[in-house]
């Protein structure tokens, strides 16, 4: 068994060296300057501060509260460790996790810094021998469980307290993604130690959670540092979930040796995916909370040595993992918010060199997650904490630029290292429609969420804008030509992009950031992406390209007829750019050829009839070679509307649709949920639990009052299903 108290020669550091007073400030900077680098230096060898850290010291030894956002690798802990050794009396840290003090007070033994901890687990001598050492003034840092805290005061009002520090701080707030329901006791610490000086300290807050953390603290006016949190040698890259396995073992194909971790929702998945990978001879352990625990430290020091490089687990693995090679991270399915994102890629590429974190996402991981956090305490910011996560899979602009958003860093350049940025979509000027956004955001006070923002936008009728006298505002209708589940993409990308930020904390309302106000006011431009994507596979293209070639020889042998029977050059026919305009344009009509280049009133009437017979019949033939389903497809994506596609093929909205889905169940990218939203595919799957899953669609139609048509619910029951 490690020592629980190591008797360090040292001791506590003589008088002399302490700095107590604080006030005469300029004097003393210089004096905390070089006692905290001596500091540094002799107990933990480090010749410089990392990033902040210097900066969080002075600040703690002034005297002042403090909020830490660093992470996880960043140095965090030095940022109380130290002052409490620059400090008189005993630091006093707050750890949620009793694995995680062992470790922590090991190492402060380890250099000779006289630190223990406190917790249930502990035998009651135990205690008694650590109670002592506090009392009699041996302990620089003392580690406590949240839960035993309140048993101490009385000791704690006794002696000495330098500094309070409470570490993975976000576990206070119920914003935050690791909510403890014994941290909101610790708003109490305020008024019972109102002199003692408080550090609160976390790897993972949002901006709401961030907020949280002060006003339970009561740290007001607490200076923040937010350290970076961008990690440029990891490649961002989303997918969709579709044949996960085949994805992943392709992914695997060049990196036999490489170390990585493979995250997935369940213990099955985690068992499923490693025995799929080991009998294709890769060297891969499954790793969960199930295992037994020698079991899993064996897996795990595998894993630490590359005897084991790969590890398929659930979120129950990587916490105190600090393995510097680990070359990639897969999220099998897509995790249940960012910070649990960022923490989990975060564990690959510490060493500074390139690394990959991939995630699959498709609509079925968002519905299994929202089942995990039905009737939970928190639902309602779960769920909003999980639409966050949606929205950043769904990204159309740059993921880091959106991740370090989240995170409250406001970045102005793509990172050039995502899957975004290197296969960018189309992009328009969006300035007009961030302009519109962010003004009825300003006109709406940032205290209405998405919907009600996208409402007035859109100029909807609809009783709560009236209640609230919204149709009187100038921006009431703004964007009424904006499709609603285009405007709600338009939307999203400005979350991305920085330029908007939800607080989950208050009712989810859309604020302004410093970007929206250059927009607004300075004629600032932005990109925002095409959502009407050409998506076709590139093999798919290439055919097109060839039977477009065909029609090309068609029209040109036409030409070349033409020219001998007038004795004419070929060129005096027609131009080769006119036959590739006709080949763009493909005219259906004399009056659809007129519009050709080169077509003037002569060659309409000479040559339209002829040409327009090869085009016809070259059409005639590729149409009947091509399926039904894939016809009405191609004409939507040659953009078409559903309506157009319909009158022009001559069949019902229904069975267009109906083709989308097949379409969709052949493996083509067809990006269902444009047509339905997700609050209609809960609604669907509300029917099939009341309905008790009925055959057939006719009792869903009536459940749904002959208000949603046959092919949503089609769309629901599917997508439900993927
Ligand atoms: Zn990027």
């Amino acid at each position: 068994m490690a020592p629980l108290f190591l008797n360090c020669t040292e001791g506590p550091a003589p008088k002399q060296q302490i700095i107590l007073n604080f006030t005469a400030m300029n004097s003393q900077e210089t004096a905390h300057t070089t006692t905290t680098h001596n500091l540094l230096k002799t107990h933990f060898g480090f010749d410089t501060f990392r990033p902040n850290q210097e900066e969080i010291i002075e600040n703690v030894l002034a005297g002042k509260n403090t909020l830490t956002i660093m992470p996880t690798g960043g140095g965090k802990s030095l940022c109380f460790q130290l002052p409490a050794l620059a400090m008189e009396g005993t630091t006093i840290v707050i750890s949620p996790l009793i694995a995680l003090m062992k470790d922590q007070v090991d190492a402060l033994n380890a250099n000779g810094i006289a630190a223990s901890y406190y917790n249930s687990s502990q035998l009651p001598e135990i205690q008694d021998k650590v109670l002592t050492n506090l009392m009699t003034g041996q302990l620089k840092l003392l580690y406590v469980a949240p839960e035993s805290l309140w048993n101490l005061t009385n000791y704690f009002q006794k002696t000495e307290i330098s500094l309070i520090a409470v570490d993975e701080a976000h576990c206070i707030s119920a914003w935050g993604h690791d909510f403890r329901p014994a941290y909101t006791q610790l708003s109490r610490l305020q008024q019972e130690f109102p002199q003692t000086p408080i550090i609160a300290l976390t790897a993972t807050a949002d901006r709401a959670t961030q907020d949280d953390i002060v006003k339970q603290l009561g740290m007001d006016g607490a200076k923040r540092f937010v350290s970076s949190f961008d990690r440029p040698n990891i490649y961002l890259d989303v997918r969709p979930g579709q044949q996960r396995m085949q994805q992943v073992l392709r992914f695997l194909k060049d990196k036999e040796t490489q170390s990585g971790i493979i995250y997935c929702l369940s213990r099955k998945s985690t068992l499923n995916v490693a025995a799929k990978l080991v009998a294709k001879g890769y060297k891969a352990q499954a790793y969960h909370a199930g295992i037994e625990a020698e079991e899993r430290s064996r897996i795990q020091e595998d894993f630490i040595n590359d005897k084991s490089p790969i590890i398929v687990a659930t979120i129950a693995f990587g916490m105190g993992i600090d393995k510097s090679n680990v070359r990639w991270v897969i999220h099998y399915n897509m995790p249940k918010n960012i910070e649990g994102y960022y923490q989990e890629i975060g564990r690959s590429g510490r060493d500074g060199l390139p690394a990959h974190g991939l995630m699959f996402y498709s609509f079925a991981d968002v519905i299994m997650l929202r089942k995990f956090t039905e009737g939970t305490q928190t639902e309602a910011f779960q769920l909003a904490k999980l639409e966050r996560m949606q929205q950043f899979a769904e990204a159309l602009s740059c993921r880091r630029k959106a991740l370090l958003t989240y995170f409250g860093e406001h970045v102005t350049q793509d990172c050039g290292n995502c899957d975004i940025c290197k296969t960018p979509p189309n992009f328009i000027d969006g300035t007009l429609i961030a302009q519109k956004v962010c003004s009825a955001v300003a006109r709406l006070k940032e205290q209405e969420a998405m919907g009600m923002v996208l409402d007035v936008l859109r100029g909807s009728q609809n009783a709560q804008v009236f209640e609230k006298g919204y149709q009187n505002l100038k921006t009431f209708g703004a964007a009424k030509d904006i499709p609603w589940k285009d405007l709600q993409q338009y939307v999203i990308q400005l979350l991305n992009q920085g330029i908007l930020e939800i607080w989950f904390h208050e009712n989810g309302r859309l604020v302004l950031t410093p970007t929206a106000k250059k927009i607004l006011f300075e004629g600032k431009k932005i990109r925002l992406a095409d959502l009407i994507q050409p998506v076709e596979p590139t093999t798919k293209k290439a055919k097109k390209k060839s039977t477009r070639k065909d029609l090309f020889e068609k029209l040109r042998t036409l030409r070349t007829k033409l020219a001998t029977e007038a004795g004419v050059p070929a060129y005096v026919i027609f131009s080769d750019a006119s036959l590739e305009d006709m080949e763009q344009k493909l005219p259906r009509t004399v009056s659809e050829f007129a519009e050709i280049s080169g077509v003037g009133r002569a060659k309409l009437e000479k040559y339209a009839d002829v040409f327009l017979q090869i085009i016809a019949k070259h059409q005639d033939t590729l149409e009947s070679k091509v399926a039904t389903h894939e016809r009405s497809f191609q004409l939507f994506e040659s953009g078409m509307t559903v309506a157009e596609v319909s009158k022009k093929r001559g069949v019902s909205v229904n069975t267009v649709y109906g083709h989308f889905l097949k379409m969709h169940e052949l493996g083509h990218k067809v990006n269902l949920s444009q047509f339905i939203t997700s609050a209609e595919i809960v609604e669907v799957q509300k029917a099939k639990k009341e309905l008790g899953n009925p055959e057939g669609l006719r009792p869903y139609f009536d459940y749904f009052k002959e208000q949603m048509p046959y092919w949503k619910i089609k769309f629901g029951l599917f997508l439900e299903s993927v």
